[in-house]
């Protein structure tokens, strides 16, 4: 099946497309109402025991919404039309809008999501044969400031509710024709897009509870990854509340460099954030966490760095994403040659660690790594000084 065109897509917010019959346009006059749609299952169990129903409602509401991709109650046939009238007076599902597509020549997609005011965040969904990844967004912007990153580049507005993120994932897979095998287009989520997830935790964890549920989207804890850029007390209460896969942008291999490039390690140096790490692991069989290491030319890409990066994880569960820095607009860094990289891995693989590159996708669509930007004004200018950082981090 072929992606629906930008102006399919606006369509299929407003009415049926590829077999499903959603009114969105009336879920958005419902906005004030209710929305079900990033309501985790025991959320939204609790909401239906509540208006005195039982609490396989909730699991029914869940099938329809995130299995079938039904969003109009009327639709709900195992409903009662009783329970169907009342949900329509006092609740919503209501969807994020699409605001533009792009599709690089290498399949990738690239969509802006309306966050309000103006303002947009960014999904990209990539394919591959063996599986489809989307990644998505968790806030309007970004707080971290990290100095080689376009969303922080571009300041921080807001965190996205639990159904902006999971919205992202709903619509897309709505939109994306399934594999040959039947399954959803999406098989992998990352949180890799705009935002710092694990700083809007509570409705990261509601959007995370719905991927792994078998009654939602029941992707495997293995399929779904958090990428932190380092928010240590989270790290472990993510472990306790759900242990889904965990990447950490690391970017420096001490101190002094990563203060510079990723300001939270201000407050979380490197040995901190690594134990946690460590105890992340340790709680979830020894997992491997994924190390996130953007190759900045001059900066950090030396064979003394992947050296010094051996000793940081060497006999640990740990593996490395080296990741070519993508530049964009008004950044000073540049990518790191393909020589560099190939030795900054070797140097890595080595010392016995797992190394891989990350292969650029979708760059002539701005949907590369650390390039997206989306569209965020209203911008809260944070002065990064360590109180603030602990501000935007809480
Ligand atoms: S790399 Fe991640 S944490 Fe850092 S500014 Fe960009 S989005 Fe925020």
């Amino acid at each position: 099946m072929k992606l629906p065109t930008f102006s399919r897509m606006r369509a299929f917010v407003r009415g049926p497309v590829n077999g499903h019959s959603a009114d969105l346009l009336r879920m958005q006059n419902k906005k004030s109402k209710t929305n079900l749609l990033g309501m985790s299952p025991a959320l939204l169990e609790s909401w239906f025991v509540e208006k005195g129903e039982k609490p396989f409602r909730a699991r029914q509401i869940l099938r329809w919404l995130h299995q079938r991709y039904v969003s109009d109650f009327d639709d709900m046939t195992d409903l009662s039309k009783n329970l169907r009238e009342s949900l329509h007076a006092t609740a919503s599902l209501h969807l994020p809008e699409i605001v533009s597509e792009q599709r690089s020549t290498d399949g990738t997609v690239k969509w802006l999501f309306e966050s309000g005011s103006g303002q947009a965040v960014e999904s990209v969904f990539i394919p591959e044969p063996e599986r489809g990844t989307l990644c998505i967004s968790s806030q309007v912007g970004c707080a971290l400031d990290c100095s080689f990153c376009a969303t922080g580049a571009q300041g921080f507005n807001r965190n996205l509710s639990a159904d902006e993120i999971v919205g992202q994932v709903n619509v897309a897979n709505r939109i994306l024709p399934k594999r040959s095998n039947g399954v959803n287009a999406i098989t992998n989520v990352v949180f890799m897009g705009m935002g710092e997830p694990l700083a809007n935790y509570r409705n990261v964890v509601a959007a995370l509870e719905l991927l792994t549920s078998d009654f939602a989207y029941g992707l495997s804890r293995r399929r779904v990854t958090v990428s932190t850029s380092g928010i240590v007390p989270h790290i472990d209460k993510l472990g306790t509340d759900c242990n889904v896969s965990l990447a950490v942008s690391l970017h420096a291999p001490n101190d002094e460099l990563r203060d510079q490039l990723v300001p939270i390690n201000r407050i979380h140096p490197i040995d901190e954030l690594l134990d946690a790490c460590w105890r992340y692991a340790a709680s979830h069989s020894n997992r491997f966490i994924t190390f996130e290491y953007v190759m900045l030319k001059d900066v950090n890409d030396s064979v003394a760095h992947a050296g010094e990066l051996a000793t940081l994880l060497q006999n640990r569960p740990a593996k490395v994403n080296l990741i070519p820095f993508n530049p964009f607009a008004g950044n000073v860094y540049r990518r790191s040659s393909s020589d560099t990289i190939k030795r900054f891995q070797t140097r890595l693989r080595d010392r016995g660690l797992v190394a891989t590159t990350r292969k650029t996708r979708g760059d002539d669509i701005d949907a590369a790594c650390g390039q997206l930007a989306g569209k965020v004004s209203d911008r809260i200018r944070v002065r990064l000084s360590d109180k603030n950082l602990r501000v935007a981090t809480a």
